[in-house]
């Protein structure tokens, strides 16, 4: 070429760093047009940002960046009428690699304009421009500075050699011409470029157009100022779900969402939804979709926001982040541990805000978020202390109670003790007799409520939980001395088949019910993790105790026959099999048992009033 001004290689041994860049410096190819695109993003962001500060006059406000793809020439293009380069820069910038011009240009305007003059540049991908070589074998940058400096032409091929010569280009701004390599040809194609921008640059701040040898491209690709940019006071709630359903690809809409936007020094902002689940089964996977400065950057983030918001879905916009560090610095960034403790307390804010002003629609959604609620406080103490006042429990009669309310209800009956069932149908009798007595039975049927109300009694000494079939209450209990024959008792321990079993005489209020069967809630419990952790059973037999009621006429009848000498064990074992009835039931070879024995009963009856 004639007019070659100057010829070089990129400095820092080229031969060495190039294919270190190519093979992996990003995991995903793709990725290189985000860094090109947001280069040109940048280069306009600067130029806007001069004008803004008066350093230059007469610029239209026409900022745009054109990508072209060209099926025909295998080429794709970056255009943008941003700042451009003037030859100096273009050296100092491209030919030198890990020289940032974002930092010089940050550096340089530093503490100017409002925001320090820092908000808004994207640079600091690392070596962004770069990973142009990703896909390409040669690139072209052709680029006019605004200050009008002659236009310069630089052409890099893919082993760092590069040339530099003048060029005719007349429009202010910069071209990226990426030559394909054949390699790649079936990789970069239009579907992927679109693909590609609509993932990565959907929120870009400068308008893009894209373009093929076809057809030129009319309307933006992108968004330039996102919902989450805006002031949560100027969105509407149809606002937020339209967002949502758009982003997440979810035709329900979301329970709630939350508006983030944390100032200085955190700065950032997003907006977390809480989805609606239609069934236990559907996969609570969420999913949070992490930008820079509007630059779409991954929703792979385990290790920027606690595991349990996973759960959620939602946009963070954190320009703060430094994000071309490793993910295993990440895990212990200070930074990173503060963005997501504000998260958490803006959730949990949230959370308080529905129950105290919203209870209503609080109750009708509280299915829903519950498992989100208990796995958040048991994976995280400060969550759960942040939100334990509005922690709804549901009841066995249908309705919701909070633990606070509960205690309250309850203050003089039950002292802090808190019954629950966790199968509705099979403990129904047990909770109609507390219910009978005006206490309020909980229905904790969900895997996570063993664990969670371990939690409860962690933190509130004062509270202890009893499964309705656990114990009987004293309010339960009616006046009076209950007496037990030892001939009865024995007899019962014997027809039982259970030689641990205890047996105990109340005086019940319920004249109607002959005897229940208690299981001690510690064993039971114990046993219930066992099964959870240890997929077995757990080694200690549970302990029960058959309570017989002596103010039930029947059982009193039987005690004085049985202390007279008369054999009472099949009547006895019929009242052992029903107290077992009453607690969920009996297995089937009893079941038998239960109904020959029934009609022994009866035949012997009815053969006494022959
Ligand atoms: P970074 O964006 O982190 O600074 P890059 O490797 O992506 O690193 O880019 C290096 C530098 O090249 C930029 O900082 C900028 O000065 C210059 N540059 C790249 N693309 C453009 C462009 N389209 N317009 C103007 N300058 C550009
Ligand atoms: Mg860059």
């Amino acid at each position: 070429m004639e007019d070659v001004k100057k010829t070089g290689g990129i400095s820092v041994q080229t031969e060495h760093i190039f294919p270190i860049i190519k093979k992996w410096l990003y995991s995903e190819k793709e990725i290189f047009l985000r860094e090109i695109v947001s280069n040109a993003c940048d280069a306009v962001t600067k130029l806007k940002r001069l004008v803004s500060l008066g350093q230059v006059h007469g610029i239209e406000n026409d900022y745009r960046i054109d990508v072209i793809y060209s099926k025909k020439d295998q080429t794709l293009t970056v255009k943008d009428n941003g700042i451009g380069m003037t030859e100096e820069e273009l050296d100092k910038y491209l030919c030198n690699i890990a020289l940032s011009g974002a930092l010089d240009f940050i550096q340089k305007y530093e503490g100017e304009g409002e925001d320090g003059g820092k908000n808004g540049i994207i640079g600091h991908f690392g070596l962004g421009f770069y990973s142009a070589f990703m896909v390409s074998d040669t690139v072209d940058v052709i680029t006019r500075s605004y200050t009008g400096a002659p236009a310069v032409k630089w052409v890099c091929g893919e082993d760092g050699s590069y040339e530099l010569s003048p060029d005719s280009r007349e429009e202010r701004g910069t071209s990226v011409v990426m030559h394909i390599n054949e390699s790649e040809s079936d990789f970069v194609t239009e579907e992927k470029v679109r693909e590609i921008l609509q993932k990565y640059c959907s929120f870009i701040p400068v308008e893009i157009y894209f373009s093929t040898d076809e057809k030129a491209g009319e309307e933006p690709v992108n968004e330039v100022s996102p919902l989450w940019q805006k002031n949560s006071s100027d969105c509407t709630k149809e606002e937020y779900d339209e967002f949502y359903k758009k982003q997440f690809s979810d035709f329900k809409e979301p329970l709630f969402s939350i508006h983030l936007n944390a100032d200085y020094p955190l700065n950032f902002k997003g907006i977390l939804y809480f989805p609606k689940i239609n069934t236990e089964y559907e996969s609570l996977e969420g999913q949070i979709k992490l930008y820079y400065n509007q630059v779409f950057v991954s929703d792979n983030i385990k290790e920027i926001i606690p595991d349990y918001l996973l759960m959620l879905k939602g946009v963070l916009d954190c320009p703060e982040l430094p994000l071309n560090v490793s993910r295993s610095y990440l895990q212990n960034n200070s930074y990173v541990t503060k963005v997501s403790q504000h998260i958490v307390k803006k959730i949990a804010d949230k959370l308080n805000s529905l129950f105290n002003t919203e209870r209503e629609y609080f109750e009708k959604i509280w299915n829903d978020i519950r498992i989100f609620v208990e796995y958040g406080s048991l994976r995280d103490r400060k969550f759960y202390d942040r939100v334990k006042n509005s922690v709804l429990f549901p009841t066995a009669e249908g309705g919701h109670i909070s633990l606070g309310e509960y205690k309250e209800k309850h203050k003089e009956l039950c002292e802090g003790k808190v019954y629950y069932a966790n199968d509705k149908n099979a403990q129904a009798q047990y909770t109609e007799l507390f219910r009978s007595q005006g206490i309020e039975v909980l229905l904790l049927d969900k895997v996570l409520d063993t664990q969670f109300i371990s939690l409860i009694e962690q933190d509130d000494e004062s509270v202890k939980f009893y499964r309705v079939d656990s114990g009987l209450d004293d309010s339960l209990k009616a006046e009076g001395e209950a007496k037990l024959s030892d001939k009865l008792k024995d007899c019962f321990k014997s027809v039982s088949g259970d030689e641990k079993l205890e047996v105990k005489a109340e005086m019940l209020k319920d004249e109607s019910l002959p005897a229940v069967v208690n299981v001690s809630e510690e064993s039971r419990r114990f046993g219930d993790m066992m099964k959870m952790y240890g997929g077995g059973e757990s080694s200690l037999p549970v302990e029960r105790t058959l309570i017989l009621n002596m103010s039930c006429p029947t059982v009193e009848k039987l005690n004085a026959l049985c202390e007279n000498g008369r054999d009472v064990s099949l009547e006895a074992k019929q009242i052992y099999r029903l107290a077992l009835l009453l607690g969920g039931g009996l297995d089937p070879a009893s079941t038998k048992e239960f109904i020959d024995d029934s009609m022994k009963i009866m035949d012997k009856a009815l053969s006494g009033n022959d």
